[in-house]
């Protein structure tokens, strides 16, 4: 994941081509506290432009360069494998709704386990 970049005017650029549009995925926060990855553990900006996820929290001065570039150990993901992390991770949230349990049910189910023993 690259660290968003910040210019002298205060605007994000796209550390992989440079673009200042970005889409914000307000469900990355919900989806941390129900555990699904790390992934999704912090806002993250994505790029309108190229579709490349730019971490936040942690930008870098704007070079005017790919950030990729200078770091031969950054992986970029394509916009498809972006999207295909974002479905298996809608996914997993689905499957994790579908067994979810009220902490009421929980404790019901675990006390009716040990009365069984
Ligand atoms: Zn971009």
């Amino acid at each position: 994941m690259l660290n968003i970049q910040i210019d002298d005017a205060g605007t994000l650029h796209c550390a992989k081509c440079g673009a200042t549009s970005f889409t914000q995925k307000r469900t990355f926060a919900s989806k941390a506290v129900l555990g699904v990855g790390a992934l999704l553990t912090s806002k993250k900006l994505k790029c309108q432009a190229c579709g490349t996820y730019n971490q936040t929290g942690n930008a870098k001065p704007f070079t005017g360069q790919s950030a990729a570039a200078e770091d031969d150990d950054a992986y970029v993901p394509t916009a498809e494998e972006a999207d295909d992390a974002m479905a298996e991770a809608d996914a997993r949230l689905a499957k994790i709704a579908e067994t979810w349990e009220t902490p009421e049910e929980y404790i019901k189910r675990v006390r009716g386990q040990r009365r069984k023993r």
